[in-house]
């Protein structure tokens, strides 16, 4: 339901009494809409709809970012994703980060880890080193208050997908002994299957959830541009279902606690994880449209890891919200 407020400035500003999520971005939006003012209401719900934002300047600067582009959800890096060595976070930036996520009205913020972990690498160095990196993240997750710590199954080259699975289960099991009483959650990214990496069949990602001795502390996070890059269609109403029916049969849609939501440069099972503009991939609009609409995933964040190009992030995140 929708009411109205009048302001001292003579506008009339709807207040959505289902939640909490109006916020100066949308006034900025309504105002533009009811110009000259109009008495139609626009009834304003929750999508936890948001995007990948840079941390360039400050954490911190990521949740305006966020607001600007009317994200109820992000997600960030904590750091430079292409360096192992980081400086560890101040009590200072820890605060002024979720004072931020405060002010800037961000519902909820998660993480994305660093493209250099490498969870089941074959050499025993750069495994060991990915293992101490990945804990290092969850440290820094839960200080910041993230929800989830979204993490890739690896590659393990040439020693293949058998070796690769246990490794990673290995790998999950220690970081998560490392990491107990934590309440940042591990979300295992489903994979493209690019070159030699797991995680793009849904048999391998259940092997892996299975596999650890804690599977409460991990969830999914479903990659539109991989899933379909590892070969599952999502582009009819017909394709999207079967494909969720199966996912749901092996792993269960209740695992799934994020989306990413990017349309792919590369056709259905290229296995080249490259990501496009939503509808102007090979996914196309109704792949969208049947995700947006899904109800069992209304509550589900969901965030854009588009190209970074011009004004494209508010593009992409308004036509997603009208497809609603
Ligand atoms: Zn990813
Ligand atoms: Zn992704």
């Amino acid at each position: 339901m929708t009411i109205f407020r009048a302001t001292a400035a003579g506008l009339i500003f709807p207040i959505d009494v289902h939640g909490p999520s109006w916020n100066h971005y949308n006034a900025a939006r309504f105002v533009k809409l009811i110009r000259p003012i109009t008495l139609q209401p626009v009834a304003r719900r929750t999508l936890h709809l948001g995007a990948h934002l840079s941390i360039a300047g400050g954490l911190h600067l990521a949740c305006a970012r966020g607001q600007e582009l009317g994200c109820e959800v992000i997600q960030i890096f904590t750091r430079n994703q292409q360096q192992w060595r980081t400086k560890p976070l101040s009590d200072d930036e820890v605060m002024t980060f979720k004072q931020a996520c405060r002010r800037h009205r961000i519902r909820l913020a998660f993480a994305h880890d660093s493209y250099l972990v490498n969870l089941c690498a074959p050499d025993g160095d750069i495994r060991e080193r990915s293992l101490s990196a990945f804990v290092e993240e969850m440290e820094r997750c839960e200080r910041l208050g993230l929800a989830f710590l979204v993490t890739h199954p690896g590659s393990p080259g040439v020693t293949g997908e058998r070796e690769g699975i246990r490794a990673m289960i290995a790998s999950l099991d220690e970081a998560l002994k490392r990491t107990g009483g934590l309440r940042t959650r591990v979300l295992l990214e489903t994979s493209a299957g690019q070159g030699a990496c797991v995680g793009h069949r849904f048999e391998q990602m259940r092997e892996m959830i299975e596999g650890v001795r804690e599977p409460e502390r991990l969830g999914v996070c479903f990659d539109t541009c991989h899933v379909f890059a590892a070969g599952y269609d999502l582009r009819t109403r017909a394709a999207y279902d079967a494909t969720l029916d199966e996912f749901d049969r092996l792993i269960g849609v209740k695992r799934i606690e994020a989306f990413h939501v990017n349309d792919s440069k590369r056709e259905l099972g290229s296995r080249v994880d490259r990501h496009e503009h939503i509808g102007k991939g090979h996914l196309g609009i109704e792949a969208f449209r049947c995700l947006m609409r899904d109800r069992r995933f209304a509550r589900i964040p969901k965030v854009i890891e588009t190209p970074k190009e011009d004004d494209m992030d508010a593009r992409n995140l308004s036509l997603l919200r009208d497809l609603i």
